[in-house]
């Protein structure tokens, strides 16, 4: 089962163009080659390894977080980092930051994702709140200003947070998710508004360098196609292990409600009840009594009886 996004472009010739041998999934959108799945992981995950060696953006020993959002960027990064850092032996110590705004309804799923990704790629994870760190959480302050301009506030909070988070995970760079993409949205924006200083700056791939954490962009050359492809591709995986989870816990749930209730004995009385045609007798699961009055209640498709003082 893939995550519904952007479907690589089918390939017209059906063998891959790097190995020769395996059928070619997609074209690649970076340099039009068709390739197999095996090979875009490979020149993928090798660019960043280069990258990562050409602008020495990490040294041995050096404890690196990832700034993580949950969403495609931070999750492929985060993949990527503990994967090369494995493979390369670059002796990094690899951690998870996020923020939490305090956004209902927005962060509370993309948690959910950083969460798994702790789990998944085995990265301690450091989460820091705005209502830990100021007071406040974003709904309480857009109650107080209302909508306009609270973007200023959670850009600016949001940076203080991320500094203070690598603060006490002691951490010596900070590696964001910012693809090829959004460089090229940057400069677009420094040019609009004339902002000749930033515009030079903006692309640096290390920046702050001067301030609390230095920031580092591994995927500064990466299109953001390919990271939303590989994305639905590493999230194949996990997802195949859903369904017989869903089946585990489903089972593990019946039996707990079959030991903690009475409905062993309620079933079984209610089939000898069917065979010997005797009037049913209605006990209560709570109370464990035989009552006249019951009532009936419909918990996940089972139906349930209670007196009418349970
Ligand atoms: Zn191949």
């Amino acid at each position: 089962m893939e995550e519904a996004g952007p479907k690589p472009k089918r390939p017209v010739s059906s063998l891959c163009c790097l190995c020769n041998n395996r059928k070619a999934a997609l074209k690649r959108p970076k340099t039009l080659q068709q390739i197999c799945r095996e090979c875009f992981y490979e020149v993928f995950e090798e660019e960043i390894h280069q990258v990562i060696v050409k602008n020495q953006l990490f040294r041995p020993g050096e404890r690196i977080a990832v700034g993580a959002s949950g969403g495609k960027d931070s999750t492929v990064l985060a993949y990527v980092l503990s994967e090369l850092n494995q493979r390369h032996n670059y002796g990094l110590d690899l951690f998870l930051l996020s923020v939490d705004e305090g956004i209902t309804g927005y962060r509370d799923d993309s948690l959910e994702t950083v969460k798994r990704n702790e789990i998944q790629y085995g990265l301690p994870l450091q989460i820091v709140s705005y209502k830990d760190l100021y007071g406040w959480t974003m709904d309480e302050i857009v109650k107080m200003i209302g909508l306009k301009n609270n973007c200023t506030f959670c850009g600016v909070f949001r940076r203080q947070a991320l500094d203070r988070g690598a603060a006490w995970l002691k951490v010596d760079k900070l590696a964001t998710g910012h693809n090829a993409d959004d460089m090229a949205e940057t400069v677009l924006l420094n040019i609009l508004r004339g902002d000749i200083a930033r515009l030079s700056r903006c692309t640096a791939i290390i920046t702050g360098e001067d301030g609390p954490i230095p920031r580092c962009k591994p995927f500064k050359y990466t299109y953001e196609k390919e990271i939303v492809i590989l994305r639905s591709w590493t999230t194949s995986p996990p997802s195949a292990f859903i369904l017989p989870m869903l089946i585990v816990v489903l089972l593990v749930n019946l039996l707990r409600i079959w030991n903690e209730s009475d409905l062993g004995p309620f079933l079984t009385s209610l089939n000898l009840a069917r065979i010997s045609g005797f009037p049913l007798q209605q006990k209560c699961l709570s109370k464990g009594r035989v009552n006249d009055v019951a009532t009936f209640q419909a918990r996940n498709g089972v139906k349930l009886v209670f007196c009418s003082r349970a």
